[in-house]
């Protein structure tokens, strides 16, 4: 497959371009794609800039009905989008349907916003005037996404821009440059006009830069790494653009001793390990209080022993392949840094190989953690999770808020009282009581607290914060 940028309503293709690499056998090329220049960029900033005018005037009918054709037909093609997804990216073919149906919800959804978005009116505070308070598009729209959810995450960017009716300019991950040229033919099939939508795929440090530094763009959404949403921060303030990131994560998952066995088990393996543990609301830090501790580290080992590491398209495959070498190089590295830590392996943690040449590892598990060590403190981004053992709920619920990053937060107990007292004083974006920290609906808001993510929520009616500005009009009656 030799895939191509859709710019200002044509497919073209760059001067340079590179393949995706099946992460399950990488001897499997997923498709040669485009990477494009920054005067490409510049190209779609403008034809976004141009299609502006008459996509922001345009009838909420007309938006709603491209909107519901994208997403009937990503829902109609869920298993094969979902196995081109499992393929690119490496989670399972469970989970790439799974998304590929959340992409399709999405879209649904923000076709149905379109026609529902209201204003107020009030009096005004002087006699014989109205104040009407209405929502505006903001402009052009730059977006720029990770690799770990190729459809979702752009689905949930670009649905809201396009409903509330912006022009956007989307830069996926270099990784996964397949699915989002999937998702790309899909909004083209569906009608959108010249303009309205552009892919440009290439580098971060190429297209991502001219988006941000282009007086053009005028608001720019990020998923990320933190030390690139830093400076994606930084750049947009200097040009006073409108800007939303979300970020790292490092998600405490509370088991109290009268927690139930069987279900903290499963909140930590699907919460933590599933999709790879690539997840950015992955429970990566299991905080676990005395009484219970020991029957929570044997019973989740035990778990962890009877998965199925394999080729992320193969039935009865529970956890794929890392994303690629470098992420591999990453999570090896941090189980040297645990060991020399001090830190105990419990299980898991070694390379794998297995029938096809791709980059397997054991799902790993640390013991006997301290809060200050770096495995407790960073983001690993893979299969790999600590445990840190609490005196009791105090303990346990001061060590889920110590952490720089704030985005989920998650109790197993069958207490009311403490599952009541952690929803309130919990200090992230969202808190899950008795279930995964990762594993959240569409239609709802999304996001956390301090490092986690910046600006308003994303999903849900929540987005229209971000993705339009408020006007007041007064107007004497
Ligand atoms: P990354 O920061 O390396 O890249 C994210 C995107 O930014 C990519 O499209 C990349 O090309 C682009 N980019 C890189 N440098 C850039 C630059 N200088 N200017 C503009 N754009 C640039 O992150 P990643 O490795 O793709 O994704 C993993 C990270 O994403 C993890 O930290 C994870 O926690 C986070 N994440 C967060 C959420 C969330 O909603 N909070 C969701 C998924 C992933």
């Amino acid at each position: 497959m030799e895939a191509k940028n859709y710019i200002a309503g044509i497919w073209v293709g760059a001067s340079e371009s590179s393949p995706s690499i099946n992460p399950s056998n990488t001897d499997d090329v997923v498709g040669v794609f485009p990477r494009a220049s920054a005067a490409d960029a510049e190209r779609a900033i403008a034809a976004a800039k141009a299609a502006f005018p008459a996509w922001s005037r345009s009838g909420v009918q007309e938006r709603h009905d491209i909107l519901k054709r994208v997403g009937d037909e990503i829902l109609a093609r869920k298993d094969e989008l979902g196995r081109l997804l499992a393929r690119e990216e490496g989670k399972t073919l469970a989970e790439g349907i799974g998304e590929s149906a959340r992409a399709g919800q999405i879209f649904l959804f923000y076709a149905a916003e379109c026609v529902r978005l209201a204003g107020e009116k009030l009096a005004s505070v002087r006699p014989k005037i109205d104040v009407e308070i209405t929502r505006e598009p903001i402009g052009v729209v730059g977006i720029i996404t990770p690799w770990n959810f190729p459809i979702a995450i752009p689905a949930w960017k670009i649905a809201p821009a396009l409903a509330y009716g912006n022009c956007v300019v989307f830069k996926p991950a270099d990784l996964v440059p397949a699915m989002a040229h999937a998702l790309s033919e899909i909004i083209v099939r569906a009608g959108i006009p010249p303009g309205v939508f552009n892919l440009v795929m290439g580098r971060g440090s190429v297209v991502g830069e001219a988006m941000l530094n282009h007086a053009d763009v005028n608001a720019i959404t990020f998923t990320g790494s933190v030390s690139t949403g830093k400076k994606v921060a930084a750049t947009c303030v200097g040009g006073m653009k409108k800007f939303q990131l979300e970020m790292g994560g490092k998600n405490p998952l509370v088991v109290l001793d009268d927690a139930e066995l069987p279900v903290a088990v499963e909140c930590a393996v699907n919460g933590a390990y599933f999709s790879t543990g690539q997840r950015c609301t992955a429970s990566s830090r299991l905080i676990v209080t005395a009484g219970i501790h020991d029957r929570f580290i044997d019973a989740l080992s035990t778990r962890l022993g009877q998965l199925v590491i394999d080729d992320a398209v193969k039935a009865g495959t529970h956890i794929g392949p890392v994303v690629d070498q470098s992420q591999l190089d990453q999570n090896l590295s941090y189980m040297e840094i645990g060991r020399g830590e001090g830190a105990k392996v419990a299980v898991g943690g070694e390379r794998l190989t297995r029938g096809t040449p791709g980059f397997y590892m054991a799902p790993a598990l640390f013991t006997e953690v301290t809060p200050s060590m770096r495995i407790a403190r960073e983001e690993i981004f893979g299969p790999v999770a600590v445990a840190l053992r609490a005196r009791d709920y105090d303990e346990a619920l001061a060590m889920a808020n110590d952490t720089q990053f704030g985005l989920a937060s998650g109790i197993c107990t069958t207490s009311l009282r403490h599952a009541t007292h952690f929803k309130r004083n919990a200090e992230a974006g969202m808190v899950m009581v008795n279930l995964p920290t990762a594993g959240v609906d569409y239609h709802v808001p999304f996001g956390g607290r301090k490092q986690s993510s910046y600006g308003p929520r994303e999903q849900g009616r929540y987005a229209a914060e971000f993705y339009t500005t408020v006007k007041t009009a007064y107007v004497l009656a």
